[in-house]
């Protein structure tokens, strides 16, 4: 496998800030991630796996270790009675398996169309959206487990799934690279319209797969929440904070006016994109060549050329005036690499 040397990693992010990768390799196989962690730790390197960018900040100073690039591929279709395994490479575009799945007319990842980045993503946070998440139709994720240097296969249970959370980012952090995910979708199933976007935007029609895909991309659109290069408010990261889930009582401190969501063990999820409109950050807003989303109160942008300093220098600004407004820490959502 060639090991490049000194790549910037800006172009291969989303949010296109960062400096460059001391060491670069582009795994295409799981033989290929095998020896890139062994050459790593010939090395005593330390390594930093890239899916497909779209949830990550490098810092300007870049990363002073090996970065290896998930470029496995692949996707085969099992059919069963009345669903379908659909085993996707790690390095697959989500989107484009979204495409095909719903056009093959199989249920299970319509409300999750026009999310960018790779398979091997999914499973690390959960993704979810619109009301449907992919630990609902994940079977099993196979790993390279960095502990052992073994390829393991951990099924749905062992993943732990919860709201935008399993084993891959708690507790077994940085321990397992996805290699590729097998998911079970139902054939010519019905499409999930639970969400209260979707359901005003359905009325009392009964929409296809394809008519709910969409309309997902649509309202994403709307909110440039799909990468388009000519819209600058899509050079972004996604949403960069996460929505706070805290005790009734904060809420109620807050205010009777605040959006609140049931959760877990009875707290309440807030939006932040509330609290930080509240706090006097609006759409639009500027610093320097950082900003927040003209379309997404929840997407810090980067407006042109922006550096990774701009960047969180207006995501603390941000944390510091909501914690003074509310008292509510707001945690980042994207990975932040080389800091
Ligand atoms: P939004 O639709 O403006 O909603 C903002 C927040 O309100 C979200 O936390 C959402 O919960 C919550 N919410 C809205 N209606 C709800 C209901 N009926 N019951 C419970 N909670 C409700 O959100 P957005 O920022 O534009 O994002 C659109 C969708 O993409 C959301 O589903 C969001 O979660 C998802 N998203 C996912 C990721 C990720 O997987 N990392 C990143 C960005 C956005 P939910 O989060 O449960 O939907």
């Amino acid at each position: 496998m060639d090991i490049k040397e000194n790549i910037s990693l800006a172009r291969f992010t989303t949010l296109r800030v960062g400096g460059t990768a001391r060491f670069f390799a582009e795994a295409r196989t799981e033989a290929d991630v095998i020896e890139a962690f062994g050459w790593a730790r010939a090395n005593e390197t330390e390594v930093f796996v890239l899916g497909g960018g779209s949830n990550i900040v490098v810092s300007d100073a870049g990363f002073d270790g090996l970065v290896i690039k998930i470029r496995l591929t692949g996707v085969a279709f099992e059919e069963e009675a009345n669903s379908v395994r659909v085993t996707a490479g790690a390095g697959e575009d989500w989107d484009a398996l979204a495409a095909v799945c719903v056009e093959k007319k199989l249920a299970g990842f319509e409300c999750l169309s026009g999310i960018p980045g790779t398979v091997g993503g999914t499973p690390v946070q959960n993704v979810g959206a619109y009301g449907q998440e992919v630990s609902e139709t994940i079977v099993s994720v196979r790993c390279f487990d960095r502990r052992s240097s073994e390829v393991v296969e951990l099924s749905n249970t062992e993943c732990s799934f919860a709201y935008r959370k399993s084993i891959f980012n708690m507790t077994e952090r940085e321990r397992y690279v996805v290699l590729s995910v097998v998911y079970n979708l139902v054939k010519n199933g019905e499409p999930k319209i639970v969400y209260k976007d979707l359901k005003e935007r359905f009325g009392k029609s009964e929409p296809t797969l394809k008519e709910t895909r969409d309309v997902v991309i649509r309202i994403r659109k709307e909110k440039a929440m799909v990468i388009d290069e000519a819209d600058p408010n899509s050079r972004s990261a996604g949403s960069f904070f996460k929505n706070p889930i805290v005790d009734v009582s904060i809420a109620d401190e807050i205010g009777r006016e605040v959006p609140r969501f049931p959760s877990a063990e009875g707290k309440v999820k807030i939006p932040a994109a509330w609290l930080i409109e509240r706090a006097g950050f609006h759409k639009g807003f500027a610093l320097g060549n950082a900003g927040i989303s003209e379309k997404h109160s929840l997407a810090i942008v980067n407006r042109r050329g922006a550096t990774a300093g701009e960047i969180v220098a207006l995501k603390e600004l941000i944390q510091k005036g909501v914690f003074e407004k509310f008292g509510i820490a707001l945690e980042t959502e994207p990975v932040f690499v080389g800091f």
